[in-house]
Order: structure tokens, then C-alpha cells, then sequence
């Protein structure tokens, strides 16, 4: 094994969360290495360019252009673009505008209630309906500070007509990518749903990768050490910290955060002992996605710009009517089955996504050049339980494992008293930050660390 070498501070991970912890962590004066098991940088975040193709027999008209892939369906909420600009990291994200977007309550589309007229106009509500919508605003806007409550038991609670809870589930399901409302913490639902009303939904131009690309771009500036195909493989605490071992080296450190879903930090932590796998212990199953992401050639007539249903838990969304993410006159759309922590059934659930698509967009599979299948894409790596809630999730320092200048923290979907999916991740990362530099530096050390990308 080659000699060890030594840095401040570790990150294992190179998605968002790692990135943006590695930027502030280096920003403070640390020297920092990050290693990244892939040959890319952005985890669940990258993104992928790529041109079209006909299908076999098919006549579909090839776009000059490339067509950027998000790895299923990618928005940004507010508290993710806001600590995004903290970090000097601002891709051009417009707003998701509701027109055009819809219902699909299993047999056809309604107009999505989004504002005062659509409230009024649509189809699927009927006066009943409105009133009872009209009366859950009020609760939603108060909340509720009981960690120990259900969503679906707020819910109950509401006497809501059965398509109005349907529309309000739907809704709780695009917000937090699958919350089941009998387990969810209706705290942690509510705050998510209000942060997607209040602040909006936002796509990327070029995709999620252009928030990776920014982040390692800044990360390269500040200092970071990047490692691609550096798989870090078990953890030890020594005497000067901690030491991380490779495939072919080691690297002791300081301090080291973990940046990644909860199947990394196990890895690497519950050999460590019982009370270290208890720390780390997530606040419910994960979720995951069926995703169907399509690039057409163009968007067939009469084509809906949203579609989410509420008899079956489907998505569809053209991003590219609100971000650049395909050539002139083409349309990139992403479609899903939320699945919950229930296991996926490839086929059916394929199946169920093309029913949806049908009723969206009449026409699509005329118009296909690029198709890409995920069927079981992690969207988040713990659901937030009641009771307990956000609160109960693992603490981004883990305690066990920690003493005096030295100590392990994570960063993730899973961790941290704050935030749902990314807003969740730059949470953590920024407290994982800021704890990792919370003492001026207290050594420079010779021969830091010659990993790198
Ligand atoms: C289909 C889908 C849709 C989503 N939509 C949204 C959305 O609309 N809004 C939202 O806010 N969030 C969304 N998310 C969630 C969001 O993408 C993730 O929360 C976020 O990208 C996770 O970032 P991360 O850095 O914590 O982890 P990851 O992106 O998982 O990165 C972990 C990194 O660690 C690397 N790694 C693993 N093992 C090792 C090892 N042993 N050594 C070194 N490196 C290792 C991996 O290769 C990976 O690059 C979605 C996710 C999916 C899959």
C-alpha cells in the first residue's frame, strides 16, 4: 500500500451535498481532498447530454442539438437555490409557471387549481369541494408543531371531501417525492409544501449538472483536492484523527463527513460499533422513483405541460417549456411513478407511467428520440416518520465518534434537523461546514495530500 498521506479534512462523496460542504469547509482556510468513487462528479445530481435517435421504423425528425437528462425529474426549491447562492453557485433556474398544468384523477385531466381563476374554473372541484379547500388554507398556512402527528392524521382531523384530500395528497407526493401521509410527520410535509408554494419550483437550465459543474468549479478554486475513482473503503480512528482507507492508499485526516444516502455512512460507520450504527439510524424507509425521461422531437399538439395524478401516484412534466434542456422546437419531458418504500415491478410500472403520458401528451411515442428507463431511482434516502420528525432524523455530527478537534459528520437527505431532498443535503452540508470550521486552523502540515482528479 503507498504511504498515507494527510489533509485537514476529508469528504467522502462528490455529489451536491459533498461538493458544497468541500467549497465552505475550503472557503474557512482548510485544506480539503474529496473522493469520489465514479469517474463523475454530481451523485443523484448529474446530468447527461445526449443527442437523438429514431426509433426502429419510426419517422420522428432528429433535432440539431443535444438533449440535457436530469436523472429523472429535478426541481429546486427555495431554500436549496438560496444556500446555492450563498455559495456564489447561481445557475439560470426559472420559475415553474401552473398554466397548462393539470389533474389527471385517473380518467381524464382537469385544470390544476394553482390560482384564484383556476380555483373557480376547474373541473375538478365542485362547490363542496371549493369550500373545503377553502377552509384547509388556513391550517396549511398555520401548520402544526406536533412532531408526534401523521400527515394523514392531520388529515383526518379535516373532514375534507375525497377529492380534495386526493388533490392535497398529490400534491404532499410532488412536493416530498413520496411521503406516505399514514407514516410521514405532518410537520415535516407541511413545512415542505409551504416552502413549494411560497418560494415556487424552479428547473435548471441545463439541468442539475449546471449547479455540479458550478460547485466544482468553485470547490477546484478554493483549493479542494478532487479524487475521481477514489472509493473510500473503511474508516478508523487513530490517534491524529482519522484514517481513510482506499483501494490502493490511505489518507488520515483530521475530520471526515460523509456525504452520501445512508448506505454509504453504514458502510462505512456500523462496523465501528452498536451506539455508532444507532446515531446513524434513518428516520424511516427510503424512497424511490420509476422515472421515464423522453426527449421529443417536438411536443404533439394539445400536449398538457403537467400532469399529476391522483387515483394513480404519476408525474409528468415537460421541463424543457420552463428550462433549456433540449435543441429548437424539441421538448425534454420527465415522467414517473412515485413508489414509495414499496419494491418496484418494472414492467407494471412502466406501464402505469405510458397510461399517464397517454392522457397528457396524445401522441408522444411518435415523437420519442431519446428514452431513458429508471426503475427504482433513490429520490431520497429516508422518509421523515412521526413521531419524531425532522428532529429524529441522524445529527450531522456523530457523536459516538467524535472528540476534541476531531470528528465524523454527515451530509445528506437523511440527516439534519432542516429541510426535505436537496434542501435537506445543502442544510446539512452547510452545518457540517461550519462545525467542521468552527476553531481557527491548528496546524499546517507537510505534505498534504497529492490525490487528485
Ligand atoms: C429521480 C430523482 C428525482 C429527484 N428530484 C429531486 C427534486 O426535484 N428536488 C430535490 O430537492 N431533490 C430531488 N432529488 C434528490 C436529490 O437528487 C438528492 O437528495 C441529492 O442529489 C443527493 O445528493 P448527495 O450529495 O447527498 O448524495 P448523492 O448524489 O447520492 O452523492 C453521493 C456520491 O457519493 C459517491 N460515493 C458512494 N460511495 C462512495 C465511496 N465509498 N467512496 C467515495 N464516494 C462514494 C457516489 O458515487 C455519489 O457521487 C431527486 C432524486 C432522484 C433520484
Amino acid at each position: 500500500m503507498a504511504t498515507e498521506a494527510r489533509t485537514d479534512v476529508v469528504v467522502i462523496g462528490g455529489g451536491i451535498g459533498g461538493l458544497a460542504c468541500a467549497l465552505a469547509v475550503a472557503r474557512a482556510g482548510r485544506r480539503v481532498t474529496l473522493l469520489e468513487a465514479s469517474t463523475r462528479l454530481g451523485g443523484r445530481g448529474a446530468s447527461e447530454e445526449v443527442r437523438g435517435e429514431t426509433r426502429r421504423g419510426e419517422t420522428a425528425a432528429l433535432p440539431e442539438g443535444v438533449f440535457t437528462l436530469n436523472q429523472g425529474p429535478h426541481a429546486i426549491f427555495e431554500p436549496s437555490r438560496a444556500i446555492l447562492a450563498s455559495l456564489g453557485v447561481m445557475p439560470r433556474a426559472p420559475l415553474v409557471a401552473s398554466d397548462g398544468t393539470f389533474v389527471d384523477d385517473g380518467e381524464r385531466l382537469h385544470v390544476l387549481p394553482g390560482g384564484v381563476g383556476s380555483f373557480f374554473g376547474t373541473s375538478f372541484l365542485d362547490a363542496r369541494d371549493r369550500l373545503s379547500l377553502g377552509g384547509l388554507f388556513p391550517a396549511l398556512v398555520g401548520g402544526t408543531s406536533d412532531p408526534s402527528l401523521t400527515f394523514g392524521a392531520w388529515l383526518d382531523r379535516r373532514s375534507l371531501t375525497p377529492r380534495v384530500r386526493a388533490l392535497v395528497e398529490m400534491l404532499v407526493r410532488v412536493a416530498t417525492y413520496g411521503a406516505d401521509p399514514a407514516y410521514a410527520s405532518a410537520t415535516a410535509v407541511i413545512a415542505q409544501l409551504r416552502a413549494a408554494a411560497i418560494g415556487g419550483v424552479r428547473y435548471a437550465d441545463g439541468g442539475w449538472g449546471a449547479i455540479v459543474e458550478q460547485l466544482a468549479s468553485r470547490a477546484r478554486d478554493a483549493g479542494v483536492s478532487i479524487a475521481l475513482r477514489a472509493r473510500a473503503s473503511a474508516l478508523e480512528p487513530s490517534s491524529r484523527g482519522f484514517v481513510v482507507r482506499l483501494e490502493d492508499r490511505t489518507l488520515a485526516a483530521d475530520e471526515v463527513v460523509i456525504a452520501g444516502p445512508p448506505s454509504l455512512a453504514q458502510g462505512l460507520l456500523t462496523p465501528l460499533g452498536d451506539d455508532v450504527a444507532r446515531a446513524i439510524r434513518p428516520s424511516g424507509p427510503a424512497l424511490r422513483l420509476a422515472c421515464l425521461d423522453l426527449g421529443l422531437d417536438r411536443l404533439p399538439e394539445g400536449a398538457a405541460k403537467g400532469a399529476f395524478g391522483t387515483t394513480e401516484p404519476t408525474y409528468v412534466s415537460v421541463h424543457s417549456a420552463t428550462a433549456k434542456l433540449a435543441p429548437e422546437g424539441a421538448a425534454m419531458v420527465h415522467a414517473a411513478l412515485y413508489l414509495g418504500d414499496r419494491a418496484p415491478r418494472p414492467r407494471e410500472d412502466r406501464a402505469a407511467i405510458e397510461v399517464a403520458l397517454d392522457r397528457a401528451i396524445p401522441g408522444w411515442r411518435e415523437h420519442v428520440v431519446v428514452e431513458r428507463h429508471a426503475p427504482a431511482a433513490l429520490a431520497c434516502g429516508a422518509r421523515v416518520d412521526a413521531p419524531g420528525g425532522l428532529a429524529a432524523r441522524p445529527s450531522v455530527r456523530v457523536e459516538p465518534l467524535s472528540r476534541g478537534d476531531h470528528g465524523v459528520y454527515l451530509v445528506g437527505d437523511w440527516v439534519g434537523a432542516r429541510g426535505l431532498l436537496l434542501d435537506g443535503v445543502l442544510a446539512s452540508a452547510l452545518e457540517a461546514s461550519k462545525l467542521v470550521t468552527r476553531r481557527a486552523p491548528s496546524r499546517s502540515v507537510a505534505g498534504s495530500t497529492a490525490l487528485s482528479a
